[in-house]
Order: C-alpha cells, then structure tokens, then sequence
C-alpha cells in the first residue's frame, strides 16, 4: 500500500524473494539446534581443523552439557559466563547453558583481569567456562567474583585425533595449570561432558526469557550487559535468514558460513552460530584471524557466505596467496562493525570478481538491522535497507524526537523485534536507550529517497580500531592511575589499516617526565590488548571547553590535518 511505502520506502527495494514480513516462531533459541538435530542428524555441523561434527552430536554435547550445569546446581535464570575464541567447544556451551534455562554472560578472551571481574560481578556469573589460555587471568579474579566453579576446555579438544597429539598437554607445564581437575572448582569441561547423560533437564523456556546479557559500551562508553531475550536472538537470526537465502529455503543445508568473526561478540554469533543452526547448515569456525589461516579454510571448505570488518577484507587484499585461490564458491563476503572504504570495497569487487556487501548492527539489536541486498540493488557506500519487519527513522540529534526527510543528517533509530529489552540493573541507561519504542543507536546517519541509509558519523565517542570497539574513557582511566599522568585524553586516531588507532595525548604533573613506552607499557598490563594506545603524545595542556572539559574532538581535528598535510 501507498502509505506504509511512504512511511517504509525502503519496502520498494525488497530484492525478489525477501518478504518484508515474518512469522517468528514462539520457541527457545536452542529450539533451532533441537529441530536441525531431528530434521538433519548427520548434516555437518560444524568444522573443526580435521574434525566434523554433526548435528546430531551437537546437539547430544549440548544436551550433556545442559545436564552437568544442572547437577552443578545452575538454575533457570542463573548466569553462565563463556570465555573462548571460536571453536566447537563454544556451541556445545553456549546452546548447553541456554537448555540448562541459564543465561549466558560472554566474555572477551581478550580481557585484562579487572575487565574480567567487572563483568562477572556485574553479571552475577556462576559458572564460567573458559579455554585452558584464559585459564590464568580467570584464576586471579575468581576469589573476587561469584563464580563457583571454572570448567576449562582445550582448544583442541574436539579436533581430529592427529591434531590432538600434536598439541600435547602443553597446559601442563605451567604451574597454574595443574591444579584443573584437581580442584573440586576446577574441573575439565571434556571429562565433565563424557560422564553426564545426554539428557537435558526439564526445564521451560519462554520466549521473552533473557537467553544473553552482551555486554557492550552502547552510546555512553560504561560496559554494561544488553539484556537479549530468546524472542530477539530467534527473530535476528530469522530477519538474517530471510536476507541470506532470499526464498531459497529448500536449498538453506548446502550453505557454508566461515567463522572468522568472533562468536563471543554479537555480530559472530547471529550472523555465524546462530545462522548456521537455523539454516541447518555448516559453519567452520576459526579461532582467530589470521590471513593464512582464512584463505586455507576458503579453499578447503568453500564457505558461500563470509562475514567480515573492513580490516579483515584489507589484510586478504595485501596477501599474495589469496589471488591464488579459487574463491568463487562465496556469494556474498559481508562486512559490519565499523564503516567500510569505499575504495576498500570496490578494490575488493574488483579483485575478485564478487561482491562485498555492507551491513549495519549494533548489541543492542541483537546485532542486525541492516544490510544491503547481495544483488544488483546493492548500492555501496551505504549499509542498505532495514531487514525485515525493522524500522528505521532519522531524528534530529538534539531532542531525538522531531522526524527528518530524506537526505537530512541526524541520529538513527531502531524499532523491531530484535530490539533488547534493556540494559541489566541499569534503568537510567536504558530510559535514555529506549525511548517510545525505539532504539536510540548513537550513530549519525541520513536515508536517500529509496530508504538506503548511510552512517556518516558517531554521536557516542567510540573508536573502532581494526573491528575492536574502544571507549575513550575505559582508557583515559587507566591512565589517570598512572601516578605521574595528571590529564589524559583518548582518541581514534586516522590510520589507513585499522580505519582508527588508540591515541593518547597526556600531560605529566610538574617535574615529571616519562616514556612513551612506559605508558603504553602501564595501559598493557590494565586493558586488553586491542585498547591499548599505539601513540602517545606528551602535551602541556589539553584544549579543553569553557567549562573544563577536554576538547577530543580538537584533537582529533589536529590529527586529521596532520595526516592531510603529512
Ligand atoms: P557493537 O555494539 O559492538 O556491535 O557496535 C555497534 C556500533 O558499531 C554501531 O553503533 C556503529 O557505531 C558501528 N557500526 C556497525 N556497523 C557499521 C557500519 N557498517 N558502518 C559504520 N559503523 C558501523
């Protein structure tokens, strides 16, 4: 109708085959694993270096796993935190917690021990289920934490039996290590799956139950958990099926997704994990990026479709090998997270003769909103149309509530069935996230007559550097606790491979004086490593506004021109 293509103009470019409208099941996520399990048991699952898993023994590990939370004493509502790269392990967890009734609390492998115990005492986790490298950092916390157990994986746990051996019980040789199994806290996640039945304990799952707290910096930069129901995550990964297969439902197995990006942040998880279950078809995850690595496993197993940053496409351009292999089996290379170069994208296309598709998403929605049509609609430079059953509305950025036309800059807002519910124990945050409905997302952004929506700046002060979200201010205080730094500043400096790198300018206290290597040095031993400032500038004054706060954006003015002129 007339009407909603006025008030929906995006609904005209619907690619044939997308239906601008679902129905979404009332059903538990783990519902979709349940279902692939019965309608494909020897369907590959998942690959894993050598190993393949199918359905059916995913499903089975999960149902075990569910079965262990609950002798562990894990109730329906209780939180289970995850630290893990990409690796089988992760899914058997992650859907494993979901039947126990638990919410799951993911953690970045990467976190410093006090990003660690911020957020496993903020999420309140009792259990957490960590890889043995983790193993280290999760020890420090753990006696100023909830936690009550610590189940610890290898990564090899479930690769072929070759690759076993040749990663022998290297956890061993350090100390630390020895004590997993030994301690009645400390137990090994593989043995605790062979000993527990596969069967899962009887407990109901709502919809609107939370299936995650994602923590995330959202528009204010303090970490806090965005609360995802299993109705938000069912929807995302639905809204995102409907956009990959366009109607070819009865082909959906024979897609291949790589994992290269990191499951324990949404954007992996929906549009990886999650994706592969509802489709029932393959993932490959990979534990880390690594040029060599993604280019064998695209020879080797043929995704179709691969998620992406714009850093990921830029490093696959720069490596001889990658001309070299045959990448035509890839329909669609997708890349999110932070805003991609044009000239990265069409230098992309033009080099391998595909296409690289832009979307856009954020915690808050589970992550997707939206994506550009992986066909001759696709208009680059832009993030494309909302998926579906998601409006999107450009609000001046003062009030947020007066509607602006096409063409008009202001912040973009998010109304569907994605959407959080809110942020944990933070009411404040989530009055001033959700408001009427929508979703207030922080980014800068104008729609053209067709309903394409293009971001053009960040209203929240995040940096994106390589994929990695940074907040100023998570950086700024650790260099406040150096003793001799008297003011700090942060900010996303230009940088032609990472889109933006971690800049700090600081100003000593009288008589001091120290090292750029001394600061970095002070930051690395507090934060994960992607936060860590790459630069530091010494300065005797920072600009600041009349009511003495610090100028970032002056700064950052200065570093533009800089790089301008340089
Ligand atoms: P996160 O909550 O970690 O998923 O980060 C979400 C934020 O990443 C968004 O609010 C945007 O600022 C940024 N972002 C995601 N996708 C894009 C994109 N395609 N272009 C520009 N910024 C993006």
């Amino acid at each position: 109708p007339e009407e909603e293509i006025r008030q929906r103009p995006w609904l005209r470019y619907y690619p044939a085959g997308v239906r601008p409208h679902l129905n979404y099941p009332e059903i538990p996520l783990q519902r979709l694993l349940e279902r692939a399990a019965e309608m494909r048991p020897r369907q590959a699952a998942v690959h894993f270096f050598g190993r393949t898993m199918t359905y059916g023994e995913l499903n089975q590990l999960a149902n075990r796993f569910a079965r262990v939370l609950a002798n562990l004493g894990i109730r329906p509502g209780d939180r289970v935190a995850l630290m893990m790269p990409n690796c089988p392990q992760f899914v058997i967890a992650y859907y494993g917690a979901l039947k126990a009734g638990a919410v799951v609390v993911n953690c970045n492998p990467l976190y410093s021990p006090r990003e660690l115990e911020f957020q496993l005492n903020d999420s309140g986790a009792r259990v957490i289920v960590a890889l043995d490298l983790m193993y280290p950092t999760v020890r420090q916390v753990v006696h100023a934490t909830p936690l009550e157990r610590v189940l610890v994986t290898r990564i090899n746990e479930f690769m072929s039996p070759l690759l076993r051996r040749l990663y022998p019980l290297k956890a061993k040789k350090d100390g630390t290590w020895v004590e997993i199994g030994r301690h009645e806290n400390v137990l090994w996640f593989g043995r605790l799956l062979r000993e527990a039945p596969p069967v899962p304990p009887p407990v109901e799952v709502q919809p609107d139950d939370l299936a995650l707290l994602q923590y995330t910096g959202g528009t204010t930069g303090t970490a806090k958990g965005a609360m995802l129901t299993h109705r938000n995550l069912v929807a995302n990964v639905l809204q995102t099926a409907e956009w990959t297969l366009r109607g070819r439902w009865d082909e959906a197995h024979q897609q291949v997704i790589l994992g290269v990006m990191p499951f324990f942040h949404s954007y992996g998880m929906t549009t990886v994990m999650n994706l592969a279950i509802a489709l029932q078809c393959t993932m490959v995850p990979l534990p880390r990026f690594e040029a060599e690595m993604v280019i064998k496993a695209i020879a080797k197993y043929r995704p179709t479709m691969v998620p992406g940053v714009p850093t990921m496409y830029v490093a696959l351009m720069n490596h001889p090998k990658f001309h070299k292999i045959d990448v035509s089996s890839i329909e669609a290379c997708v890349s999110g997270a932070a805003p991609l170069p044009l000239e990265v994208q069409e230098r992309f296309e033009a080099s391998t003769g595909g296409q690289l598709v832009e979307g856009y998403g954020l915690t808050e929605a589970s992550p997707v909103t939206h994506a550009n049509p992986p066909n001759e609609y696709k208009r680059n430079g832009t993030i494309g149309l909302p998926v579906p059953d998601t409006d999107a509305r450009i609000v001046d950025i003062e009030t947020g509530t007066r509607v602006l036309g096409p063409g008009e800059v202001g912040e973009l807002v998010i109304r569907g069935p994605q959407v959080m519910k809110g942020y944990w124990n933070r009411p404040e945050e989530t009055a001033r996230t959700l408001r009427d409905g929508w979703l207030y997302t922080g980014d800068i952004a104008t729609m053209d007559e067709d309903g394409f929506f293009r971001i053009v700046d960040r209203k929240k002060e995040m940096i994106i550097s390589g994929g990695y979200n940074v907040y100023p201010r998570e950086v700024e205080e650790v260099l406040y606790e150096h003793p001799k730094v008297l003011e700090a500043a942060v900010i996303g400096a230009p940088d032609p491979y990472r889109g933006e790198m971690v800049k700090a300018f600081v100003v000593l206290k009288p008589g001091q004086t120290a090292t750029e290597q001394e600061i970095i040095e002070f930051c690395r031993q507090r934060l994960a490593k992607y936060k860590v400032p790459r630069a530091v500038e010494f300065r005797s004054e920072l600009p600041k506004t009349l009511i003495g706060k610090v100028l970032r954006r002056a700064l950052l003015e200065e570093e533009r021109q800089k790089q301008a002129v340089g």
